[in-house]
């Protein structure tokens, strides 16, 4: 057995690792590294979609290997055909770490991975604007096709024709899937989201483990503690294993965060706003508790209600024990009586449509009128309905990871001056999508491998 860490080594995320035996070749994850990404792109400063994929070889954000990448994109930038080289990609969860290069992959590469992990990329595609797409279906770039004048036009994801489904397989407890000479269990962890797992690699030359994201203080922390003891059964040679926070001793409780929430919005005398991982439907259920406890309805973005209700009973939150929140969009027509329903609509994306007519919506100038009914899910890029909202007295409660880039600092900057504009008082409640550094050691000490490689970590050494 052959292994090769081809991202997330020495590093937070972007994980892509190969795993070779025999004849049978796998992929672990296929994520974005943020920090090598941002080392050289920005917002404004993005890699060329016309250099297909030179533009990342350039600074190694993919690696240069033959037999995975999607054939319009070699086409484009002038490399011959190649043969799949690639059984399968297994994926630990739908963070975009392990997750956003699947754009680039060959569509005839089967992809596992559990139930939510495929609707939490399906959400992401149909909400998100293009920001990541091709993760669930997949779009021929840089093609033509004759238009009804008999004319030449460009393929695109309005043609419903050209857009064709990943294949994606739904992994279950306890079930190998047989690839090749390789065998593969998924393993439920919990994480800061819903599906993330860890996989156990079984071949006639001994057993791989490979941990995934973990924490063991989540809602669901019994699940991780579960995958300890199935990775310990199949005696591993090697442990792939996640050491986010092997540097940080300090034990977390989602327990905690509940509390503190609870008690600073008992405290509030105005609008409540708490900033969150939106993936995190464990995190949402807390918010909402701690909500419920104070007599306040919890208010959503539409986003975050579509991923609800994709996700329906593997969410840990009903869609309908929330508000969702209407913003003015577009024309900002939402509200008005003189224009006809089909106007106001169309300040909408289509996905959007079927939330605005239901029943346990609510808009800004009702969050306005009665401010103390409410605690509102929200993030730096909701900010301006603030304008809306007018809050007096209100507080912010900042339930997310600190800024770890240059970028997300000046985010982070720019929210401060909105707070200290509309005279917001900041707290924070958190508790990390990772495990503590004395419970990494724990887990490898039970796993007892013979070897372990440190990955989705800056601290290698410290292993
Ligand atoms: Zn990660
Ligand atoms: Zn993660």
């Amino acid at each position: 057995m052959n292994i090769q860490v081809l991202g997330g080594a020495k590093e937070i995320g972007g994980n892509k690792i190969l795993v070779n035996h025999e004849d049978t070749r796998i992929l672990l994850d296929f994520g974005m590294s943020f920090s090598k990404s941002s080392y050289y792109f920005s917002e404004f400063l993005q890699p060329r979609k016309s250099s297909s994929l030179r533009d990342f070889f350039e600074f190694d954000l993919l690696p240069d290997i033959s037999g995975i990448y999607r054939e319009d994109y070699l086409k484009h930038m002038g490399r011959k055909k190649e043969n799949r080289s690639i059984d399968a990609l297994f994926l630990s969860h739908a963070h975009m770490d392990h997750s956003a290069y699947i754009h680039f992959l060959r569509k005839d590469i089967p992809i596992y991975c559990t139930e939510p992990t495929k609707i939490i990329l399906q959400s992401i595609e149909e909400t998100g604007k293009g920001t990541f797409s091709d993760l669930y279906t997949y779009c021929e770039a840089f093609s033509f096709y004759k238009n009804k004048k008999g004319e030449m036009s460009r393929v695109n994801r309005r043609k419903e024709k050209y857009v064709t489904k990943r294949e994606y397989n739904i992994m279950e407890p306890k079930k190998k899937v047989k690839i090749g000479s390789l065998e593969v269990e998924m393993v439920p962890v919990d994480h800061s989201l819903p599906g993330a797992c860890g996989f156990i690699i079984y071949t006639d030359e001994g057993n791989l483990v490979y941990s995934g994201d973990l924490r063991f203080h989540g809602l669901h922390g019994e699940k991780s503690y579960k995958f300890i003891e199935r990775a310990k059964e199949a005696e591993p040679e090697l442990f792939l294993c996640e050491g986010t926070r092997i540097d940080d001793n300090r034990k977390d409780s989602e327990e905690k965060v509940k509390n503190e929430m609870g008690e600073l919005i008992s405290q509030s005398e105005g609008i409540v706003f708490v900033e969150h991982p939106k993936k995190d439907t464990d995190r949402v259920k807390t918010i909402y508790d701690a909500a419920k406890s104070n007599e306040r309805e919890f208010v959503i973005d539409l986003k975050l209600a579509y991923l609800i209700e994709k996700l329906g009973k593997m969410s840990s939150l009903d869609i309908k024990d929330t508000m969702i929140l209407i913003p003015k969009k577009k024309w900002g027509l939402i509200g008005r009586e003189d224009v006809p329903g089909d106007q106001v609509l169309k300040d909408y994306e289509t996905w959007e449509r079927d939330f605005i007519v239901r029943s346990n919506t609510v808009r800004c100038e009702e969050l306005k009128k009665n401010p103390k009914d409410y605690v509102v899910s929200t993030s730096l890029w909701e900010m301006n309905q603030l304008v809306d909202i007018q809050p007096k007295n209100a507080i912010w409660i900042k339930s997310n990871c600190e800024p770890f880039s240059e970028d997300m600092e000046l985010d982070e900057k720019r929210k401060k001056h909105w707070l200290e504009h509309f005279g917001i008082k900041e707290y924070s409640a958190h508790a990390s999508g990772h495990a503590s550094g004395p419970e990494i050691k724990q887990m490898i000490k039970e796993i007892d491998s013979k070897e372990v490689i440190p990955i989705h970590t800056e601290h290698p050494e410290m292993f």
